[in-house]
Parts: structure tokens; sequence; C-alpha cells
């Protein structure tokens, strides 16, 4: 064991889906033209003024209620000054005195079990431009159109210990913020990011190091490699008598290395002083019992539900929480079927990877009424399932509009209704393996399995499993 603790507390940027920028009227996308969606405010042309957006105070609460933050009910925006070129006012909207969350805090699954990090604000601002250095030696680019895009910053107290604990709270936090529709969550686009604050201390030790912060990693598995090699570097450098100073650090995710990028701002430099431009936000408790009652499923709760409410087995619920959508869908056909377990074995091993596959959701691989329709047919053993799954399934998604009685019927799969014929198979596949009968008999009840494999594979799909497995028994005796 190492004599050594790492301690890592985060900074987690999320872009929100907005349909608006933070404080000026143009859309909320930058994926374009470079500088082709800025307005006037957003470049703070002389005589602008910002106007906030209720949905990036909306978003801010429902995220703050889903983690059990206390929201401050009267909250304002401040001014962040410094200089650089991809910030067009020489000053950030963000909110430094009050922010609109404090408190609360995130469970999340990693490892074997759960860990529990505090959270300790979240806060609404707005994002800069971006800059780009690499395109010559003479000049850099800049483009604006992400300047002034919705963001909320989630700080966490420094609970984490290790890079691994990073990564999972990372992917649990996307899933969240998809579940809530805050974002779209998606990290490799840079949606979700984060500063990685990371000290180390002696094991033992309450006191905590002094940190290196390892700004804007934008992958949980860049977050867990930043971590590591940072927390190895520290421990080196302790190790060697050195003292470690508060430091600003870049990570290189092609080495894998972190590196300095400079001395840490002190908290003046960035003179906060309340936006004298915006007035301050007032939140009734009825407006936000409003937005908490829009939250309906975090990832925990709606696996609850399918578990609890809709019998599933535990590893079902947890493939279809990977998204909220899946379960949604879930319950959704699940009103009109009564066989819950085929449903879920239907959904999980075939819907869903076909919906997967074809980019669409669950509930259109086939209608609502072709399900119900396939469900009854295998669960009054009209069809075998295997025949349901491997012979009817392609055939239905291709004919799309068809009866699923009457495919199976003309592609000749249904069991028959008269079932008589199964009893010369059965005496025919006796007779074929009078070894195995004799060790069945003297004890290896496991063999049935066998015999009515055998029957329902001669009888070519045509015998109900169920009456076979019976008639079996009874041949046996
Ligand atoms: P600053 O205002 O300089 O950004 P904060 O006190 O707001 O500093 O903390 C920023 C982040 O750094 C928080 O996520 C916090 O948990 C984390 N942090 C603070 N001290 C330490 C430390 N000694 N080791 C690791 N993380 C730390
Ligand atoms: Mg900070």
């Amino acid at each position: 064991m190492s004599a050594y603790e790492t301690v890592i507390g985060l900074e987690v940027h999320i872009q929100l889906n907005t349909k608006a920028k933070a404080f000026g009227p143009e859309k909320n996308e930058f994926n374009l033209s470079p500088n082709e969606n800025i307005s006037p405010v957003t470049l703070a042309l002389p005589g602008t003024l910002p106007v906030g957006n209720i949905a990036h105070l909306e978003k801010a609460v429902k995220l703050g209620l889903a983690l059990g933050c206390q929201i401050n009910e009267y909250n304002y925006f401040d001014r962040k000054n410094y200089f650089y070129p991809d910030l067009p006012k020489g000053y950030q909207i963000t909110q430094d005195g009050r922010p609109v969350c404090v408190g609360g805090k995130v469970t999340f699954p990693t490892g074997d079990g759960e860990k529990t990090i505090r959270i300790h604000h979240i806060h609404m601002e707005e994002d800069a431009g971006k800059s780009s250095h690499d395109q010559s030696d003479n000049y850099s680019l800049i483009d604006y159109n992400r300047a002034g895009t919705p963001l909320l910053e989630l700080v966490t107290e420094p609970d984490f210990r290790s890079g691994q604990e990073v990564h999972d709270f990372m992917a649990y936090m996307q899933k969240v913020v998809q579940y809530l529709d805050v974002s779209d969550g998606n990290m490799e686009e840079g949606s979700i990011r984060c500063d990685c604050n990371i000290s180390v201390r002696p094991m033992g030790q309450e006191q905590y190091g002094e940190r290196r912060e390892v700004k804007n990693v934008n992958s949980k598995r860049f977050a867990k490699t930043a971590v590591e090699y940072e927390s190895a570097v520290q421990i080196k450098m302790l190790e060697r008598g050195e003292v470690i100073h508060k430091t600003t650090m870049l990570f290189d995710p092609e080495k894998g290395e972190t590196r300095p990028m400079r001395k840490k701002e002190t908290e003046n430099d960035y003179r906060y002083f309340p936006e004298p431009d915006l007035a301050p936000i007032l939140l009734s408790p009825e407006k936000i019992a409003q937005i908490g009652a829009t939250i309906d499923y975090l990832p925990d709760t709606l696996k609850t539900t399918l578990i609890n409410d809709h019998q599933l087995a535990s590893h079902h619920a947890e493939i279809l929480t990977e998204e909220k959508s899946y379960g949604v869908d879930y319950i959704s056909l699940s009103q009109n079927v009564n066989n819950k377990k085929e449903l879920a074995d239907l959904v999980v091993l075939k819907l869903l990877p076909e919906a997967k596959e074809k980019g669409i959701s669950i509930t259109k691989v086939l209608t609502q009424s072709q399900i119900a329709e396939l469900i009854d047919l295998i669960s009054a053993g009209k069809i075998s399932k295997s025949a349901a799954y491997q012979n009817l399934l392609p055939e239905l998604l291709t004919n799309q509009n068809e009866s699923v009685a009457k495919l199976a019927a003309s592609l000749n799969l249904l069991t028959s209704e008269n079932q008589d014929f199964v009893d010369a198979i059965i005496d025919k596949i006796m007779a074929d393996f009078p070894d195995k009968v004799k060790e069945y008999k003297s004890g290896k009840k496991g063999l049935i399995g066998f015999f009515v494999g055998q029957v329902v594979k001669e009888a070519g799909g045509k015998a109900d499993p169920k009456l076979v497995n019976e008639k079996v028994l009874k041949a046996l005796l």
C-alpha cells in the first residue's frame, strides 16, 4: 500500500442544451462556420445590455434539486475580470458571491460499491470563445461562436481519492444531465469537462497537501490518467523533499502527461464584483417547486421502478437504464403486455440491440400491437421462443406491416393445434437413445433437457416445448 493518499476536488463544467445563449439573443449553437453566430451583446459592443435566460436558471435549479442542493432563492451574477483574446467582453459573467445552488451530494457506483461525494455549490456562467494557436506561427485565430453559451459549474468538495473514482463520477454525471435533459452530456464534444484539483498527503495526515489544478479535461479516461499521473509526480516530489506550489497544469492527452501552464492566479486578480447590468435573481418557493416537478427519473429511481413496479430482474433493469428512453419505452410497452418476463427478454435481447443498430427508439422497431401479438404467441406456446427469435423476428423486421400470426403461419413456424404427432416422435427418440434412457432412470434427471431438445428438433418447430416436456416426463416414468 502506498504511503500517500491522493485527494481530488473537481470543477465540472456542463454545457446546457438551452435554445438561446445565456445573455444574448442568438442560438445556442457553435458547431457552425467560425464567427457566424455572434450578436452585438456577446461582443459587448457599446450600448448593448445582457438579458438573463430563464432556461439557464431553470436547468441550474433542476440539476441542483436532483442532487439535493439547497437553492438560494436570492442569487446574483458577478463579473470575473481577466484579459484573454477569446473573452470578447474582457470579463466573464459568472456567479461568485451567491451561487444558485449550494451543498448537496452525489452517490455514484464505483468499483464493487458506491461512493458519496459532497457538492460545494453549482453556479451559472457563460462560456468563452475558442482560440486556435496551431494554424500559424505568426497569429492565432479566434472563433466567438461559443462565447456566451450557458454553462453550469459544479464544484465538489475534495472528496475523491483516486482517478477511478473521478472517472466513475464523470460517467455518472453524464447520465444524470442526460436524464434531466439539461445537457446532451456528450463528453467527446466538450459538453462536460472538468478541472481536476489534485494533492497528495502522507497516509493518516489530516491536513490536505498543496494542490495543482489540471485544466479542461474533456474525457473521463483522460481525467483518470491525469489524476494518476499528477499524483505519481507529486509523490515523487515530496519524496525528494521538494515543495509543491499551487500551479495550473495542462494535460497532454497524447502523452498522458501533465505540465505546468502558469502559477495560479490569486482570487483578487479577477476583481469580482456584482454584475451591474443584470438584476439579482429572486426565485419564489413556488417556482422552485414547479421546476422540481419536472424531474421524472434519475438513473437510480428508474432502476428501482423497473425492479419494484415492473418485476424486472436487476441485470435487465441495469441495461434498460443505460439511457432513460430505454426504461421509459419499456414501461410504455409493458402497459399492453401481460407476460412481463417475456417482454423483458424480447426488449433486452432483441429490440434494444436492433434499435441501437438502427439509431431509433425501441418503440419504433416493431409496432405496439406486433409486440403484444408476438408475446401472446410465445406465452401461449403457439410458437417456440427459439423459432420466434431466430426465424420469425428477422422476417418481421423486414415486413413491418405484417400480422405476426399470419407471417408465422406462412413461414410454417406455428406449433400444431393437434400435438398427438409428438407421441410418435417421443417413441422414436426413446428407441434411438436406449443408454440415455437407462441413465435417466438410474437418477440422471438432468437428461430431461436433452430428450426435450431432441424431440423439438425432430418436430421441426411444430411441437410446443412445454407440452413436450410433460409428455417426455410421462414417457420416462
Ligand atoms: P479556487 O477558488 O482557487 O478555485 P476552491 O477552494 O474554490 O479554490 O476549490 C476549488 C476546487 O479545489 C474544489 O473542487 C475543491 O474541492 C478543490 N480543492 C481544494 N483544496 C484541495 C486540495 N488540497 N486537494 C485537492 N483538491 C482541493
Ligand atoms: Mg476555481
